[in-house]
């Protein structure tokens, strides 16, 4: 099993995932965190086998992580994806469907 990253290791893997940023994005919600309030997460969980390498860590926040628990990452992925998006634009209640594509045009 993978060994315990240390935190200066710890350190080391957010300021890489996070570019250097002092503020990043949760890879699940996708809601903005400072840094420093952003825990490390293994897409293979390491009880699944797991390594501590940088391939297989991203950031997310606290209630995602406690939240996916041992949940397979690309589904936990596709299940908050939808969640985040909801209904597709143009069905009957999403009135305000297309605003976020508004924002986005010239
Ligand atoms: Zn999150």
């Amino acid at each position: 099993m993978a060994a315990k990253i240390n935190s200066k290791k710890r350190k080391q893997i957010k300021e890489i995932l996070s570019k250097g940023h002092k503020k990043y994005h949760c890879i699940f919600c996708k809601r903005v965190f400072l840094v420093t309030d952003l825990t490390i997460e293994h897409i293979i969980p390491k009880k699944d086998g797991g390594s501590n390498e940088i391939t297989n860590l991203v950031l997310s926040c606290k209630i995602c992580n406690q939240h996916r628990d041992r949940a397979d990452f690309c589904k936990y992925v596709i299940w908050m994806n939808n969640r985040i998006i909801g209904k597709p634009c143009g069905t009957k209640s999403g009135g305000n469907g297309n605003r976020f594509y508004k924002k986005r045009r010239k």
